[in-house]
């Protein structure tokens, strides 16, 4: 790490369990931050209080007695008061999917679900720093996909499929080209900033010849535009997920792509997909 960075673990309302907190604020530690632990049953005001005194980076919220919805803005809303808006806080505990856009919304940068690994925790919080200091030179881990670079789509035959993409949806067909190593041959589409990927297979070995005869024709795999893609696949094997390829291959248009074991993602086929400078960057 760079900067030593201070963090406040706060547990925020009336419950008494704080195993959860302790086990993060050692999980910070290890990692090599400076964890102040502020104990059991403190009103939003001492949180802030403290955040303010401690001069923080950050701020770690866990609520378990399901008062969130009021704990977690009351302390945004005190940081703010005090001028504290450049601390950043994540929240974690008991707190069901469906609050968490509402929390977001409230200025927390990211809740933690139980199970959460801690060191995602960690490196969500390193990146948050170095982020708002500014800080850009180093690789950080834990990066989330920047968009949906293209959406595979398995058809028997190109000729057959491409007038309804040009000619009734009036979408621009950019380029067909062939891919050894997936021996397909692919048409991409251009629709905004992303891509439909039609792919005819080359031959019966071809993946996409197996789907088709498996499942038929149609939406194959969702392709995550990411950087840095080897750092990418390295941390999915750390998460548990199996990758059908470890290291990068070549894929359509330049990209090094990577695909997820579809056992690993709720049964979606994923690529991760590292773009080489555009056509048109590259002119
Ligand atoms: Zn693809």
């Amino acid at each position: 790490m760079k900067k030593t960075i201070r963090v406040l673990i706060a547990k925020p309302g009336l419950d008494g369990h704080d195993r959860g907190a302790l086990v993060v604020s050692q999980a910070l530690r290890d990692y090599g931050m400076e964890v102040i632990y502020t104990g059991l049953r403190q009103t939003p005001e001492q949180i802030a209080a403290a955040a303010v005194q401690e001069d923080v980076d950050a701020i770690g919220l866990s609520c378990l007695s399901g008062a969130h919805n009021e704990l977690f803005p009351e302390v945004m809303r005190l940081l703010h008061e005090k001028g504290a808006d450049d601390i950043i806080v994540v929240g974690g505990g008991v707190i069901p999917w469906e609050d968490i856009p509402f929390l977001e919304s409230k200025g927390i940068q990211k809740v933690f679900t139980p199970g959460t690994p801690t060191i995602e925790t960690a490196k969500f919080i390193e990146q948050a720093v170095y982020k708002r200091d500014g800080i850009t030179e180093e690789v950080f881990s834990g990066v989330a996909p920047e968009r949906i670079d293209h959406i595979g789509i398995a058809v028997k035959s190109l000729d057959e499929a491409l007038p309804f993409y040009v000619n009734v949806l009036g979408l621009t067909l950019e380029a067909i080209e062939e891919v050894p190593s997936q021996k397909v041959k692919v048409a991409f589409i251009k629709i905004g900033e992303t891509r439909l990927e039609l792919l005819e297979a080359l031959t019966a070995e071809s993946p996409v010849a197996q789907f088709i005869e498996k499942r038929g024709q149609g939406v194959h795999h969702v392709a995550l535009g990411v950087t840095n893609i080897q750092d990418r696949i390295d941390e999915m094997k750390a998460n548990g997920i199996k990758m059908i390829h470890d290291a990068a291959v070549p894929g359509a248009g330049g990209a090094s792509v990577a695909f997820m074991h579809p056992s690993s993602t709720h049964k979606v086929l994923f690529e991760l997909c590292e773009k080489t400078k555009s056509k048109e960057e590259a002119k």
